[in-house]
């Protein structure tokens, strides 16, 4: 999968290509810009996932992903639904519970404002 994208989301630079960069059996991204001549890159993150940082965060089975990786948030709702429902912490639950109402309504809202049925 090559990645592609037009702003850099660490600048807000036009990204001339996305550069991939091996090291050990991990995949880095990093944006590429030109700045006249001159060439600079951002650090992207890793191609996958955060290794390190996401092992942090095993009890809610959350990967971190990189930057450009535009559907990381469903991933991570996704796990975070997942985790919650094998929860029986009825304090993390009753927290959680408003959260995910409010986040209910903003998402219907927005996309009953664009027009769409379902
Ligand atoms: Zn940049």
């Amino acid at each position: 999968m090559s990645v592609c994208i037009d702003r850099c989301p660490r600048c807000g630079r036009r990204v001339v290509r996305v550069r991939e960069r091996r090291i050990g059996n991990r995949v880095y991204l990093y944006a590429v810009h030109y700045e006249g001549s001159r060439k600079r890159e951002c650090y992207l993150g890793p191609k996958d996932r955060y290794e390190y940082v996401s092992r942090l965060h095993e009890r809610e089975n959350l990967a971190l992903r990189g930057l450009v990786d535009k559907f990381r948030a469903i991933q991570y709702l996704e796990s975070l639904a997942s985790f919650l429902a094998e929860t029986d912490d009825v304090e993390l639950l009753s927290e959680a519970l408003p959260v995910l109402r409010q986040a209910t309504f903003c998402v219907e809202r927005k996309i009953r404002g664009k027009g769409r049925r379902d």
